[in-house]
């Protein structure tokens, strides 16, 4: 493990005790080095800051909490982690402890119960977020007209938005035109422990995915946190801004967060049994039908905001429909058959980084955990493109469209018994809490100005 005191200027070097909320801000607060003790950093925050909605920092009502009480970020060591592109920074992920225990709210916890709970069933997931991004040009007219004496920091009206350029998917031209961004983000990615696997250009104009190497389930939602914050730090330094929001533009692809997931026992990947129904093991296949099953409600969770179902459309290869099938793009989860035949993961489209990482993974968690309590069955899996399927085909074939909106979804996730006991009820008033309040807000907003508020955000 890295000693803090080896890694920075012990006068005036800063350590971020980082957390993500429920509406998913990435947050830290920042110790210096000076005033920390072996190695241990604690620092206190609100029990409202579980409350604060992506709108505005102040309280949600009904979410159980208010302004009054602290609660404590430990900051857990073993993910001490210089910070390439803030020099004298470094990051430790929070946990938040309240009476000495592990509190209710905090989604790290959650994670960690759900990893818990899965290794009852002798079981371990292994997991990785393929993140899609857009670079986009920067904003000047707000700048403008700040300088001109006409402050509208709050009036989102006014943000033109532009992609950095329009090549098409896989483009040559776009890896040149970008060469210097993408490496800056991969060189920072890598020197904060995260194994990047692949690069290209997305099929939106200004779009990039860039995938890293599964890990345990933990690691891979810290990851994800590092990943977000990595690129929207670095655009801005090559005159850009990216932005992972689900949806930016209405006629270009949007920006999915898929989940890829296998499913491990005693160190092996057990996902694959090539004499089962659907070469899928027992507990790999009630796992999946577990996700499955619980794939409405969990949306609440993993595409959480209005602006996340402009995404999920039929061929736009999110997954719009309750499905799932081998090698198909458009199931909601795919399944991936490798050229040798072999199962070794599987695909959840249905999530966009406008979700708390440690929430959405946990949620998943208890959905598969469901199913392998149940033992739960798969359907048949679904081998054609579902939005070009007849009424008769789609009815035959027991086909159902996921929620097309977020109210939809939350209604779902509120009746959704397994999903809420599994956050228990502190996680689960605050999230619907804020999630409801976001809700209202958004669903109002034109579109452009949704976006101009969620941008910077996500
Ligand atoms: N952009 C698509 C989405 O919104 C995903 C494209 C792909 O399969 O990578 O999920
Ligand atoms: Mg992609």
């Amino acid at each position: 493990m890295n000693r803090i005191k080896d890694i920075l200027n012990p006068k005036t070097g800063f350590i971020r005790v980082s957390w993500c909320d429920n509406a998913n801000i990435i947050r830290a607060k920042a110790v210096c080095v000076n005033s920390v003790k072996d190695d241990e950093i604690s620092v206190g925050i609100s029990r409202g800051q579980q409350g604060v909605p992506v709108m505005y920092d102040g309280v949600v009502a009904g979410c159980g909490l208010d302004p009054v009480g602290e609660i404590t970020l430990k900051g857990d060591m073993s993910t001490l982690t210089p910070i390439p592109y803030a020099p004298g920074h470094a990051r430790v992920m929070g946990d938040m402890f309240h009476e000495g225990k592990v509190w209710g709210n905090c989604p790290r916890g959650f994670l960690k119960k759900m990893i818990a709970t899965l290794q009852e069933e002798g079981l371990e997931v292994k997991a990785a977020f393929e993140n899609e991004f857009y670079l986009l040009k920067h904003d000047d007219k707000r700048k403008r007209d700040n300088k001109n004496g006409k402050n509208n920091k709050n009036n989102n009206n006014n943000v033109s938005i532009e992609p950095s350029e329009f090549t098409p998917f896989a483009s040559t031209h776009s890896m040149d035109l970008n060469h210097h961004i993408i490496s800056e983000i991969i060189e920072a990615l890598i020197a904060q422990n995260i194994t990047v696997q692949q690069y290209y250009p997305e099929s939106g104009p200004g779009q990039h995915e860039i995938t890293v190497q599964y890990s345990d389930a933990l690691n891979a939602a810290d990851n994800q946190i590092i990943f977000r914050e990595t690129v929207k730090a670095i655009a801005p330094k090559h005159g850009l801004r990216a932005s992972f929001l689900p949806k930016i533009f209405p006629d270009t692809a949007g920006n999915g967060c898929h989940l890829h997931l296998s499913l491990w026992q005693n160190n092996e990947n057990i996902l694959h049994d090539p004499k089962a129904k659907y070469d899928l093991s027992e507990a790999g296949e009630q796992f999946i039908a577990g996700i499955l099953h619980h794939l409405p409600a969990l949306m609440a969770i993993t595409t959480p905001i209005p602006r996340s179902y402009r995404r999920i459309r039929p061929q736009m290869w999110s997954g719009a429909f309750q499905v799932w099938g081998f090698n198909n793009r458009e199931a909601a989860i795919r399944v991936i058959k490798e050229e040798d035949g072999a199962i070794r993961h599987l695909e959840l489209k249905t999530v966009d980084a406008s979700s708390n990482p440690y929430l959405a993974l946990g949620g998943v968690l208890a959905a598969g955990i469901d199913g392998i309590r149940k033992k739960m069955t798969l359907p048949k899996p679904v081998q054609r493109d579902p939005g070009t399927l007849s009424v008769v085909e789609i009815d035959n074939l027991g086909v159902k469209l996921l929620p097309s909106n977020m109210r939809d979804a939350l209604d779902k996730l509120e009746k959704n018994e397994v999903i809420l006991n599994a956050m228990g009820v502190d996680l689960w008033k605050s999230y619907l809490a804020v999630k409801k309040a976001e809700y209202e807000a958004l669903q109002k907003l034109p579109s452009g100005n949704e976006v101009g508020l969620l941008l910077e955000k996500y």
